[in-house]
């Protein structure tokens, strides 16, 4: 854009300034890469799988094709127990998107897993009241097609 487009009148034929509403169905589907490819496929098997560096041992989420700690190329893929803890969450009442409409209240959290990576996920399976940090959760997972499988945790009640 040239700097003086700030002086420029206002444009008659810009984008639609209301954005189309989506169906419910019309989530976005994640779209494996060559480097998330193995992850996916442990959903889709309903394992969920992080990553371990063959030199400092250390876990990590999301996948790299590098260590994040040591910068080895050397990380494989390992089984997590799917048990973690609540590290933080916040309640979502207004849908970021009409594909989200149906879902509000939904709880969006931050949880530690076993192994020590956090991961970004849905609690579900609970009222938004029920849910407190610290609280222990084990990871399940929505199948949202043949080949797409979404991690989620509920409350491990124990
Ligand atoms: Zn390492």
């Amino acid at each position: 854009m040239a700097a003086n487009d700030q002086h420029s009148p206002p444009q008659k034929d810009g984008p639609a300034a209301t954005p189309v509403p989506l169906p419910a169905a019309d989530k976005p589907v994640p779209a494996p890469t060559l480097e998330t490819a193995p992850y996916w496929e442990g959903c889709r098997q309903h394992q969920l799988r992080i990553q371990r560096c063959s030199n400092c041992r250390q876990c990590q989420f999301f996948p790299r094709i590098y260590c994040a700690k040591c910068f080895s190329e050397q990380v494989e893929w390992i089984n997590a127990s799917g048990r973690a803890k609540i590290l933080s969450f916040t309640v979502v009442r207004r849908p970021v998107s009409p594909a989200f409409a149906n879902e509000v209240p939904y709880i969006v959290a931050l949880v530690t897993l076993e192994e020590g990576p956090q991961m970004m996920t849905n609690i579900v399976g609970c009222a938004p009241d029920e849910v407190a940090i610290g609280m222990p959760v084990e990871v399940i997972f929505e199948d949202w097609s043949e080949t797409i499988s979404i991690p989620k945790f509920r409350l491990h009640r124990g």
